[in-house]
């Protein structure tokens, strides 16, 4: 088919082209028709151009602008001209000039659509997944892909020029649990065999460590079979890199200097040169979460103290307490009903309701004020609480449950009160315990992954005190979100068993899984260590965005379905036997 090709996209138009002759191809994105004057705005994924036609244009173009619908792909060539005054339109790039058309040429028409290509459609999640393809049209989903496209750019020029390697590693590879379920993809040839997808190219990394490409990267798909939970994809992409002969401080500041980049480059916002670095001990205790919002303030406050000087007999059976204080504004009544909604944070922490106190000029009042006499000044110096404020009190015999309790509530209050400020805060969350105890299976469990380097305070008590030891791990946190985890790794066969053993897995057990890393390591390991931020999710706070699906091109509804192509879906007879496959129950679709 042979049609006029564009000459100029529809965002370029500007005064200085007036009296040219263009040429635009795109689509039809709105048509208005007042008699003879027709405007059409023709859109592209670099702006809007109106184009005219007046009643000077003649029959066969006003008959073809007529028969203009929708997201008809057409292409217009005409005159540039200045708008009239009152018809200048400053909100867009394009909005000085307008197109008289003379010539229009339909190069394809489009179906009535199922929903608006506006900026932010209303249309409900599985329609735009069904018809993605329209819905990625769209100005919002075009400036994310856009700022994805440019954040992995970017990305790869900071790394190129530090001398990072880009390597790709296998996507067939083994079943190596790191944390998560495999998707599994069994092998036609070797009957009842099975590749897995990565979770994370963590062990082909260390290999590489081990093959002396000390510094490597890649943009790495991921894949991990788990329960729909939150704003969880089947698969998402990481920067997945690593480096020899390095230190956390070296890890910690690589990264601080390419994210101060990045985000200078990509949406010209200047980040500190360095992050504060907080220990997950006091990230607990001060923000109750290991991913703390520090946009805002709202400290949580110990209150163990102060229940075990008060009348709150019930209350002191909880070993750990903690405050928290919610300022009196304007965003928010501290009506009844408000202060009882948190009761629905505590059920979700198996407690049965978050008693307050209201700070007056009378004194307190709330459902627990009465078990403050005499405590009041104290109370009010520890909290900092002033006239209108509420103290929420929470307490619970776990210490992590306490305070991951008191942060829900302070996230809650920080954004009730519109105590969020506008921005980006990152920070480092370091010293997290190496394991976590499984209560479900009875053993303990590498809260990373297990290779993972315990710091080497710990390194003669790991077995007889796994709880207390400290591991060379850390996060990046960035407005609440946790963006990447890292650690430095073990290097050495010995220690690396003893970690598996740790975590219930039998040398029989470590040798079948990991064998090949352990092996690869009695062949002089270099010490190592990494870090994998997540791409999918950076780029989401980076767009204002709250999931994950906003800035993947083709996601997977929540229920890891993609509505547009049905998948997952079944599969020929032919290709289960193929793969030696026997559906057992067929009734389960
Ligand atoms: N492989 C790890 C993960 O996906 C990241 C890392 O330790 O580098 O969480």
């Amino acid at each position: 088919m042979s049609f006029n090709q564009r000459t100029v996209t529809c965002g370029e138009l500007n005064l200085s082209y007036v009296g040219k002759e263009v040429v635009l191809n795109g689509w039809v994105h709105r048509n208005r028709n007042h008699g003879a004057l027709h405007f059409i705005n023709i859109r592209d994924r670099y702006g809007i151009t109106q184009v005219v036609l007046d009643e000077k244009s003649d029959t066969t173009l006003q008959n073809t602008a007529s028969e203009l619908k929708m997201e008809y792909v057409i292409s217009v060539t005409g005159i540039v001209r200045k708008r009239p005054d009152s018809m200048i339109n400053t909100g867009m790039t394009t909005g000085e000039i307008e197109v008289l058309a003379n010539k229009i040429d339909i190069l394809a028409k489009s179906d009535i659509l199922p929903f608006m290509i506006d900026d932010e459609t209303n249309a409900n999640e599985d329609l735009r997944l069904k018809y993605r393809f329209l819905d990625l049209r769209s100005f919002g989903m075009q400036k994310r892909i856009k700022l994805r496209h440019e954040f992995i750019k970017s990305v790869r020029h900071f790394l190129y020029e530090e001398g990072f390697y880009e390597i790709e590693t296998p996507t067939l590879i083994r079943s190596t649990p790191e944390g998560a379920r495999d998707y599994l993809v069994p092998s036609r040839k070797y009957p009842g065999e099975f590749y897995a997808l990565p979770q994370s190219p963590q062990l082909y990394k260390q290999l590489l460590m081990v093959s002396g490409y000390d510094k490597y990267f890649q943009i790495a798909r991921c894949y991990r079979d788990e329960d729909a939970r939150g704003d969880r994809q089947p698969e998402f992409t990481q920067l997945d890199l690593e480096m020899s002969f390095v230190n956390r401080e070296d890890v910690l500041s690589l990264m601080e200097k390419l994210f101060v980049y990045v985000f200078k480059e990509t949406i010209n916002y200047s980040l500190p040169a360095h992050f504060r670095r907080i220990d997950y001990k006091t990230a607990m205790n001060t923000y109750g979460t290991d991913k703390p919002d520090l946009r805002f303030d709202c400290e949580l406050v110990d209150f163990k103290d102060i229940i075990d000087k008060s009348d709150y007999e019930t209350f002191k059976k909880n070993k750990y307490v903690k405050a928290v204080v919610a300022h009196e504004g304007k965003e928010q009544d501290f009506t009844r009903k408000y202060l009882d909604s948190m009761n629905e944070i505590a059920v979700q922490y198996n407690m049965d309701y978050i008693p307050y106190i209201k700070v007056s000029e009378t004194g307190f009042t709330g459902s627990a004020a009465k078990y403050f006499n005499k405590l009041e000044k104290e109370i009010l110096k520890c909290t900092e609480a002033k006239n209108g404020d509420v103290i929420f009190i929470i307490g619970h015999t776990d210490w992590k449950k306490c305070c991951l309790c008191a942060g829900a509530v302070r996230s809650k209050i920080g954004k009730d009160l519109k105590l969020i400020k506008e921005g980006f805060e990152f920070c480092w969350i370091v010293d997290f315990p190496l394991f976590s105890y499984n209560e479900d299976e009875g053993h303990w469990e590498a809260e990373h992954h297990m290779f993972s380097m315990p710091q080497e305070q710990y390194i003669d008590t790991l077995e007889s005190d796994p709880g207390s030891v400290k591991g060379d791990l850390y996060d990046l946190v960035c407005n609440g979100y946790e963006c990447a985890s890292g650690s430095i790794r073990i290097h050495d066969v010995e220690l690396q068993k003893r970690i598996f053993r740790i975590c219930n897995l039998s040398d029989e057990e470590a040798e079948k899984k990991f064998g090949f890393l352990l092996n690869a390591f009695k062949y002089g390991a270099p010490p190592h260590g990494g870090i994998a931020p997540g791409v999918d999710r950076m780029v989401m706070i980076m767009s204002e965005q709250t999931s994950i699906k906003e800035v993947i091109a083709f996601p997977k509804n929540s229920f890891a379905v993609s509505p547009m192509d049905d998948c997952p879906n079944t599969v020929d007879e032919k290709q289960l036997e193929e793969l030696h496959i026997i559906i057992k129950d067929k009734e389960f679709k």
